[in-house]
């Protein structure tokens, strides 16, 4: 089933000038970028993004993190993108994640990870929705 879901590169992966090398591993893998867009988050727009994290031992981290700098927030669209983009980027921790995935390239730390995807069909439509109002297959 064609899916959208959505996918961020991270401040730690601009800043270190990793965002064209990333696009282009997207397109190599038949992902349609339907949507992008280089923006700033503020800290409420990271605290909302990530709040089902709230709570939990690494939020503020992951907050400050967010907000450390640019970010690139992308609709990414292809049969089973939801799965597909999680499967290219790897494992949460670079270190765990396989050979020729973008965290394993890109990551540094289970922070510092270059990259974001949504987890779910639920997840993605909420994420989409967040950045790009009337963009998903939710409306
Ligand atoms: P994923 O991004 O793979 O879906 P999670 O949803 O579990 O992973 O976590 C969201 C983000 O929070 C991670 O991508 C990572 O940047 C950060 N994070 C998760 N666990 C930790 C941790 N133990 N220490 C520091 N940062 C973490
Ligand atoms: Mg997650």
């Amino acid at each position: 089933m064609i899916e959208q879901t959505l996918a961020i590169i991270k401040p730690d992966a601009m800043a270190a000038g990793y965002a064209d090398a990333i696009i282009k591993q997207i397109l190599n893998n038949g992902f349609n970028i339907i949507q992008k867009e280089e923006i700033n988050l503020s800290k409420e727009e990271a605290e909302g993004f990530y709040a089902e994290h709230k709570g939990r031992s690494f939020f503020d981290e992951l907050v400050e993190f967010m907000i450390s700098g640019p970010v690139t927030v992308m609709v990414l669209e292809k049969d089973n993108a939801i799965l597909a983009w999680r499967d290219l980027m790897g494992a949460t921790d670079p270190a765990q994640a396989a050979e020729g995935t973008i965290r394993k390239l890109f990551g540094a730390s289970k922070g510092n990870n270059a990259s974001h995807g949504s987890d779910s069909a639920t997840s993605a439509a909420r994420e989409i929705d967040y950045f790009f109002p009337k963009t998903c297959c939710s409306h």
